[in-house]
């Protein structure tokens, strides 16, 4: 539902499983009204990256990993999100990144730090925020919040679609990719500690046959019917 937001930054909550059309939709909304973009998943991937060049291993290492959450700086520069100053997107969508994201956003520590991050840098402005909980966690008292999915085949292809324009070789194939959002997407939900779920009072929006302008659509209907 949109919340009565007078004279108050806004905030949009996009929360959904993997590849479900978050970061898409959420940037494009956020472009439209001239609103920050945040994308919360491209945190916990910096960490996980940043992991990764240390050998970490988990869960062996949760101290070490909780370090790095701790010694990342993040900024966002119009809709970009920075970490350490630089634009890591390329390098945080690698298959490699996505296969052990799940394991360093389950830690309770590394969410801590993070939630606090993204209130941070959603202060003072107006915001779209997409994630896993958003809407439930970082921002209960959105404005609006979207819970966006598809079906595992529409996303599955959609991804390899977004690998294909930004890398040429060493691209896993449909089946891997596959195989590999099923097991984050049931690693996220099944986590203890906030893990994927519908906020009672999100707005479900399946985008498995809509196109991106329609499910855009869907969503300024919604704010037009609120106040905005
Ligand atoms: O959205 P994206 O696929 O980039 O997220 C990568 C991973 O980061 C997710 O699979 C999930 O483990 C974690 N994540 C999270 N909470 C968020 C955003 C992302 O746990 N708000």
């Amino acid at each position: 539902m949109v919340k009565q937001t007078v004279m108050s930054a806004i905030i949009i909550a996009i929360d959904g499983p993997a590849a479900s059309g978050k970061s898409t939709i959420a940037r494009l909304l956020a472009e439209q009204h001239g609103w920050t973009y945040i994308n919360t998943g491209q945190m916990y991937r910096a960490v996980a990256y940043f992991g990764l060049l240390s050998n970490i291993s988990l869960p062996e290492d949760e101290f070490a990993a909780i370090g790095i959450a701790k010694s990342l700086s993040f900024s966002i520069e119009p809709n970009t999100l920075l970490v350490n100053g630089e634009d890591l997107s390329k390098k945080l969508c690698l298959p490699l990144v996505e296969k052990v994201v799940s394991a360093y956003s389950a830690i309770p520590e590394i969410r801590n730090i993070l939630v606090r991050t993204q209130r941070d840098v959603a202060k003072k402005r107006s915001v779209v925020m997409d994630g896993r909980d958003v809407g439930t966690v970082v921002f209960p008292k959105a404005t609006l919040k979207i819970f966006l999915v598809a079906s595992a085949d529409v996303r599955a292809k959609r991804r390899l679609q977004d690998l294909q324009t930004r890398f040429s070789d060493n691209l896993p194939s449909y089946e891997e990719i596959l195989r590999n959002l099923e097991l984050r997407d049931s690693q996220d939900s099944e986590r203890s500690v906030s893990p994927l779920i519908k906020a009672p009072d999100a707005i479900l929006i399946d985008t498995s046959t809509l196109s991106i302008e329609e499910t855009l659509d869907q969503i300024e209907e919604l704010l037009k019917r609120g106040i905005l």
